[in-house]
């Protein structure tokens, strides 16, 4: 389990995040909302371990009781923590087939990798050429976004963050991300979808929901919370012990 408690954050000496306490179960769908500029992302990089992003001393991050405070991200990633980001970055050079062989670490032999990016390519619908190609280098939304479930599911993490998965893609690409990760990520496995998306919320029918909103937990509750927000926006929602 992700065990968030009284997590406050800053960048560059402004705080984003006030004192959340948060706990993400193994083997749920938890799903966080919240307007733009609410602290989604801070969130999300805070998790994996961003270095410029700074914890108050008072903040707690454990997955599994293990203390991630002190870890780098590439530590925390060895942990089998995956983010994938809002806007991922081309990296001129290098394909996605080569970046998981480096991220793999030789616990998959190169021949058996290449076998199943191209079954998975196949399968979210993704042509094959974008597996050679530099990763992200030119790809539209939807592609890169679907290079981005591809690697969650070669990597098979035990916690998975999707920062808005389904920005730039269309409504048959969300469908079949949101599919893919159903099929492809393990049933044990922490998922945390951060999206604005109704449709996606829909498809992944979430246990969990949660609402951030100028940095504090404004709202949690289940799929009920995610429809009558999208529905009603967020101005209804106060922020707790707020008024
Ligand atoms: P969301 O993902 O919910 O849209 P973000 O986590 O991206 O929100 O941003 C939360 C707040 O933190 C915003 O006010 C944003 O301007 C600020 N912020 C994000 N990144 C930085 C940064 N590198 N330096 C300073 N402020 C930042
Ligand atoms: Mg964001």
């Amino acid at each position: 389990m992700l065990s968030i408690r009284n997590l406050t954050a800053g960048i560059d000496g402004k705080e984003i995040l006030h004192d959340l306490t948060l706990s993400f179960e193994p083997g749920k769908t938890h799903v966080v909302l919240g307007p733009n500029g609410s602290g989604k992302s801070t969130l999300a990089a805070a998790i994996m371990g961003r270095p410029d992003i700074i914890l108050s001393e008072a903040s707690e991050l454990t997955l599994d009781r293990e203390d991630l405070r002190n870890l780098s991200a590439d530590k925390r990633a060895k942990l089998s923590i995956f983010l994938s980001f809002q806007s991922p970055l081309p990296i001129p050079g290098v394909s996605v087939e080569e970046l998981l062989r480096v991220a793999l670490d030789g616990k998959k032999d190169p021949v058996t990798l290449h076998h199943e990016l191209h079954t998975l390519a196949k399968e979210i619908g993704l042509a094959e050429e974008f597996l050679s190609r530099s990763i992200h280098d030119g790809f539209s939304g939807g592609e890169r976004k679907k290079i981005e479930a591809i690697q969650a599911a070669v990597l098979a993490p035990s916690l998975a963050i999707f920062d808005e998965i389904d920005t730039g893609t269309d409504t048959d690409a969300v469908k079949r991300i949101a599919e893919f990760l159903q099929t492809r990520l393990s049933q044990d496995a922490t998922k945390i979808y951060i999206t604005h998306s109704p449709k996606l919320i829909e498809l992944l029918h979430p246990d969990s929901v949660i609402i951030l909103k100028d940095g504090r937990i404004a709202a949690e509750g289940g799929h009920d919370l995610a429809t009558k927000t999208i529905e009603e926006g967020f101005g209804g929602i106060e922020v707790r012990g707020e008024k």
